[in-house]
């Protein structure tokens, strides 16, 4: 069934071709089949979005670029979903910022961990962290805490695209500055993002490096200018605006 061919003049060319990816990413062992739902979810705000980036989803991407360029430590954070989307799209962004990669699942097996790696090694990636999850995050159950104490557990920014309510609270009350990708506006993940992007996955992830490209030459207070600018509530309220409206308030 992965092999059969989205004719490209289909006009819905883009969710047919990102739930071909979900459906092989479950067919390979890199998606669960609560990323299959979560996948659902997220197609249904897509749908009132118009699949498009908004302008403020553009905005938030260009302030992710920005704090992984000024962090000493930044992580991509990537689940079953995200692999299974866009694994040569992270591939390229950690590259760009000189990030680390991370496995990080909310449904956590030892097979899935390694299918996600081996993913991941095919689209260029060296190292992936993730694997060793000798750390916790305090405040969530112990399967759910895990992570790699010198990869998540040392980050100062981490993206993490997709992630679950409570882990991202859990992250926030670290003092790591979180960068979600949700697209939904009322989930807790965008609620409690330091930068919410509200976006698919499959947009958001090369916008973020297409700015960090055009940001690398930026200077540290012209990165901080743009990092101190950004108001996570106002992009939220635009986001949720152009759902109900679809428009979109302007800057
Ligand atoms: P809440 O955060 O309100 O508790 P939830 O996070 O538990 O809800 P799930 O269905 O578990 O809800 O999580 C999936 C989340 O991922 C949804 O918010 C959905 O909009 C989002 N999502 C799914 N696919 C994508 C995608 N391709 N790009 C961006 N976001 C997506
Ligand atoms: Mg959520």
């Amino acid at each position: 069934m992965s092999d059969i061919a989205v004719p490209e003049s289909h006009p819905r060319y883009e969710s047919l071709l990102t739930r071909h990816r979900i459906e092989a990413g479950v067919e390979k062992g890199i998606t669960s089949q609560q990323g299959l739902i979560a996948q659902g979810r997220g197609e249904a705000f897509d749908y009132l979005l118009g699949e498009r980036t908004i302008e403020s989803a553009d905005v938030a991407a260009r302030v992710a670029a920005a704090h992984l360029l000024l962090a000493e430590h930044p992580v991509l954070s990537v689940n079953g979903n995200v692999a299974a989307l866009c694994p040569g799209e992270l591939v390229e962004l950690a590259d760009v910022v000189g990030a680390d990669l991370e496995v990080n699942l909310f449904n956590r097996t030892d097979e899935r961990m390694r299918a996600i790696v081996d993913h991941l090694r095919e689209h260029g990636a060296t190292d992936v962290r993730g694997l060793t999850a000798d750390g916790r995050i305090p405040g969530i159950d112990h399967e759910r805490a895990k992570v790699d104490a010198e990869g998540i557990g040392a980050a100062d920014v981490v993206l993490v695209p997709l992630e679950d309510g409570d882990r991202a609270e859990a992250l926030g009350a670290m003092g790591t500055v979180e960068l979600v990708v949700d697209l939904n506006p009322l989930s807790r993940s965008a609620q409690v993002a330091t930068v919410p992007i509200v976006d698919n996955v499959i947009r958001a992830v090369p916008n973020v490096t297409r700015h960090a490209r055009d940001l690398t030459d930026a200077s540290e207070a012209d990165l901080r200018a743009i990092v101190e600018a950004f108001d996570a509530e106002a992009t939220l309220d635009a986001a949720e605006r152009a759902i109900r409206d679809g428009t979109e308030r302007e800057a």
